[in-house]
């Protein structure tokens, strides 16, 4: 019997006539997902994608693991699919269920009737197959409240579809239907969960990293472009444009008073950010700021940063607790890299006692001593190194 994947859309069907584009979305990102597996053949219908292997022998494991992480999907199972009559629905349950059925002491049956119509009504579907199930595992018993092994029948148009219990998907929107935005990720653990949550969004991202050599090393980078690796799971190919930051950053540090400086920086930083999202139609940037975590993320200075550039600012993290942030990097699966010990451009030159609350007024005086940083930006954004991420790139092999 052939196994196949059922994936259930989730919020997208609640979108009126832009559904198609949810669809189409959806069906483009599982189809990247699976391309390298060998033949699938993906179509939706009715809230439900399907997922077809064409061939004999592919690997169905590791299709439904990959498409357990695509957004846009609420829940999976894996189903063998029979005609509607009764009878093979009996048989198709017993030859894909029955081994399981073997070891365990209690069960149900739940039935879905899409095709209104079906002759045998949802109730009808549990009783006769729950009796014919029983008569075939007699040791077994039904419990209707809390079953080993829920058995589910979807009378569907296409046919009847047999399977286990459905388990969680990765929820979310598809990626690229909500818009284009560029991702500021550094070594650290809160820019690559930021990067999930807003994938998950339906944002197709872009990353974009600030390395300062000497003071930042190849492995720092290396670190980084395994990140985004990481993440290509969810969001998909991107590419990471990695901005050689050491002489504005340099200058920064020479001109700027030593409690603005690191406020100072993360405005340079933002407005080279803002300029390389420009080069690619990018319409937001998106960072893993919360608030109150560190200096330069209180009201004031987040404040003051926003102010540097035209683009809007997402912090998806801004309301979470690190632990928080923590358990979602841990799920996710970034959380081992992001803890390797490398330097960030951000954590050299740190002044001592940084101003939590600067006001832009002093921001701009500072900025207007330091008429050499403009070109400096300039040429940093113009001289960035674009490095295309994959999916599917081993990341330990970097
Ligand atoms: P993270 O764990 O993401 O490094 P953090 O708590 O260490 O965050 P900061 O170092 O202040 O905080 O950085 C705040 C945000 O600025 C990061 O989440 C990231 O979006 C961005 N950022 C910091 N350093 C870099 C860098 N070198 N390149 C690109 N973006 C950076
Ligand atoms: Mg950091």
């Amino acid at each position: 019997m052939k196994e196949i994947i059922l994936a259930y859309q989730g919020e997208m069907t609640l979108k009126g006539l832009n559904r198609g584009k949810f669809e189409a979305g959806l069906a483009k990102s599982i189809r990247r997902r699976l391309e390298d597996l060998g033949p699938f053949a993906v179509r939706s219908a009715q809230s439900t994608v399907f997922i077809e292997p064409q061939a004999e022998g592919l690997d169905i494991d590791e299709a439904f693991r990959r498409v357990s992480r695509v957004f846009g999907l609420v829940k999976l199972s894996r189903a063998v699919c029979c005609e509607k009559d009764f009878d093979s629905i009996c048989a198709a349950a017993e030859s894909y269920l029955g081994g399981r059925l073997r070891e365990l002491r209690t069960f149900k049956v739940e039935a879905k009737r899409a095709d209104k119509k079906y002759p045998l009504k949802s109730p009808e579907i549990c009783r006769e197959l729950g009796a014919y199930l029983l008569s075939r595992h007699p040791h077994l018993r039904v419990d209707v409240h809390d079953p080993q092994l829920e058995v589910m029948v979807e009378i569907r148009d296409g046919g009847a579809y047999i399977h286990g219990p459905k388990v969680p998907a990765a929820g979310g929107l598809p990626v690229g239907t909500s818009g284009r935005a560029l991702n500021l990720l550094s070594g650290g653990i809160d820019s690559p969960v930021a990067a999930y949550c807003m994938a998950r969004r339906g944002l197709a991202l872009h990353h974009i990293h600030f390395a300062s050599p000497p003071y930042t090393s190849l492995r720092a980078k290396l670190k980084v472009q395994a990140l985004a690796c990481e993440l290509s799971e969810y969001i998909g190919d991107c590419v990471l444009f990695v901005v050689p930051y050491t002489k504005p950053q340099e200058y920064i540090r020479d001109h700027a008073p030593a409690p603005l400086f690191t406020v100072l920086m993360r405005r340079s930083m933002l407005r080279i950010a803002n300029r390389v999202a420009a080069t690619t139609a990018m319409e937001a940037l998106v960072t893993g700021e919360s608030l109150a975590q560190v200096a330069s993320q209180t009201m004031a200075a987040l404040a003051c940063t926003d102010a540097a550039q035209d683009l809007p600012v997402l912090r998806p993290l801004i309301g979470m607790d690190k632990a928080e942030i923590v358990a979602i990097s841990r799920r996710i699966g970034t959380f081992e890299t992001s803890i390797e010990p490398y330097e960030d451009c951000c954590t050299i030159f740190t002044p001592p006692h940084p101003k939590t609350r600067p006001h832009l007024k002093e921001i701009e005086a500072a900025e207007a001593q330091m008429p050499g940083l403009a070109a400096l930006e300039q040429a940093a954004a113009e001289g960035v190194e674009k490095i295309y991420i994959p999916i599917g790139q081993d990341p330990d092999a970097l």
